[in-house]
């Protein structure tokens, strides 16, 4: 029995390891609500997307809020975006 807690302990402590990050756009929507500024163009959206990127870092994983047009636009492969996604990590990991 405590072999299964122990694996049990330790899948516990490998999902919390990584804290989500929420990354959006500021506006006037409460900050702890579910709906938040899209990052690309600022209108509300309850959408997130995980942020694959190069930048290593053991403690966090990005989710950009991103609204449903700017995803249709693709906007995770525009470069310019990335950068901004980036800047904004850099800064939160500084
Ligand atoms: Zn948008």
């Amino acid at each position: 029995m405590n072999i299964v807690n122990n694996i049990f302990n330790e899948l516990m402590q490998k999902n919390e390891k990584k804290k989500k990050i929420e990354i959006c756009e500021d506006s006037d929507l409460p900050k702890r609500g579910w709906i938040q500024g899209c990052y690309s163009c600022c209108i509300p959206t309850s959408h997130t997307y995980l942020y694959e990127n190069n930048i290593v870092n053991k403690y966090f994983t990005f989710h950009a809020y991103i609204c449903k047009d700017c995803k249709n636009m693709n906007i995770l492969n525009d470069n310019n975006f990335k950068n901004k996604l980036n800047g904004y990590i850099i800064d939160y990991l500084d």
